[in-house]
C-alpha cells in the first residue's frame, strides 16, 4: 500500500471514509467499486449548524433537548432540532452569565452544492435565523437576550472542517429506498479491503460507527 508517508504491507487495509471520498483515495484500479457506490447511492446528509454565546436564560433547563417543528425549515429542510447547552458553572464554556449553546440538524448535502456563494451566503443567514427560531421555540427568552456569539454553519462549513465529500457528515438516509439498493456494507469484493464508517450500516452516530466496524471486522477475520 501506498500513502503519503511511505509504502508499507498489510493483510487488510479498512478506509475509514465515506464512498465519494475513498473513490478520490485509492488507486485508479481499486476505485470502480467505490464509483458504483457512488452512483448507487448518490444521497447523503449534511448538517446545519448554530453555535451560540448567549445571556443565560436557560436556569435550571435540561441540557439536551430535541426541538420538533411544524413545517420543515426553508434553509435547511430540516424539522426537527438537536440543541445542547453548557453547564449553568461551565466557565470553560462560556462566561459567567452567559451559556454556549449548539444547535444541529440535517440537511439533504447535494441541494447545497449547486449554489453560488452570493445563494449559499443568503441561506447561511437564514440558517441561522431558522435555528434562533426553533430556539425561541423552546425558550422564549432567547428571542431578546444578549447574544454575543451567533456562528452559523453549512455543509460548506463542514466540508471544510472534515475534508469530508460535500460535507457529507449525517451518513445515508435511512429510508426504504436506501435499503432496497442495498445500504454500503463495507465489503468492497476487493480482497483484504474494506470500508467503514457512517456510511457504512448501520450508519450514522458513534454507536452505529461502532457497531458497523465490527460487523466488517469480524468478516475481514473470517471471510467464511
Ligand atoms: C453536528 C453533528 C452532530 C452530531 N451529534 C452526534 C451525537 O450527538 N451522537 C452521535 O452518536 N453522533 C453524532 N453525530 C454523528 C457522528 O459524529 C458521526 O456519525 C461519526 O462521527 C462518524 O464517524 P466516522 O468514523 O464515519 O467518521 P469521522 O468521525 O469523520 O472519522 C473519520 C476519521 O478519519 C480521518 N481521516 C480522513 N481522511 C483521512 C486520511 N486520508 N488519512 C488519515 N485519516 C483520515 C479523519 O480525520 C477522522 O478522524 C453528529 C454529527 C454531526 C455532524
Amino acid at each position: 500500500m501506498q500513502t503519503g508517508t511511505g509504502a508499507f504491507e498489510a493483510q487488510h487495509v479498512v478506509l475509514n471514509l465515506t464512498h465519494w471520498d475513498a473513490a478520490k483515495l485509492v488507486a485508479p484500479g481499486l476505485a470502480r467499486p467505490l464509483e458504483r457506490e457512488v452512483r448507487r447511492h448518490p444521497d447523503a446528509w449534511a448538517a446545519c449548524t448554530l453555535y451560540l454565546g448567549v445571556e443565560d436564560v436557560f436556569g435550571d433547563a435540561a441540557p439536551y433537548h430535541q426541538v420538533l417543528l411544524d413545517a420543515p425549515m426553508r434553509s435547511s429542510g430540516g424539522q426537527a432540532v438537536f440543541v445542547t447547552l453548557s453547564r449553568r458553572d461551565d466557565r470553560l464554556a462560556a462566561p459567567e452569565g452567559q451559556r454556549a449553546v449548539t444547535m444541529s440538524c440535517h440537511t439533504p448535502a447535494r441541494e447545497w452544492e449547486a449554489l453560488s456563494d452570493a445563494e449559499h451566503d443568503e441561506r447561511k443567514g437564514l440558517v441561522a435565523d431558522e435555528l434562533l427560531g426553533a430556539l425561541a421555540r423552546a425558550f422564549p427568552a432567547v428571542r431578546t437576550a444578549h447574544k454575543p456569539v451567533v456562528m452559523p454553519g453549512t455543509p460548506r462549513t463542514w466540508a471544510s472542517f472534515t475534508g469530508r465529500h460535500g460535507g457529507r457528515v449525517g451518513g445515508l438516509p435511512f429510508r426504504f429506498s436506501t435499503l432496497a439498493r442495498g445500504y454500503p456494507s463495507g465489503a468492497l469484493g476487493v480482497p483484504g479491503l474494506a470500508r467503514v464508517g457512517d456510511t457504512v450500516f448501520p450508519g450514522q452516530s458513534v454507536p452505529a460507527c461502532a457497531w458497523g466496524a465490527r460487523r466488517v471486522v469480524t468478516r475481514l477475520l473470517d471471510p467464511r
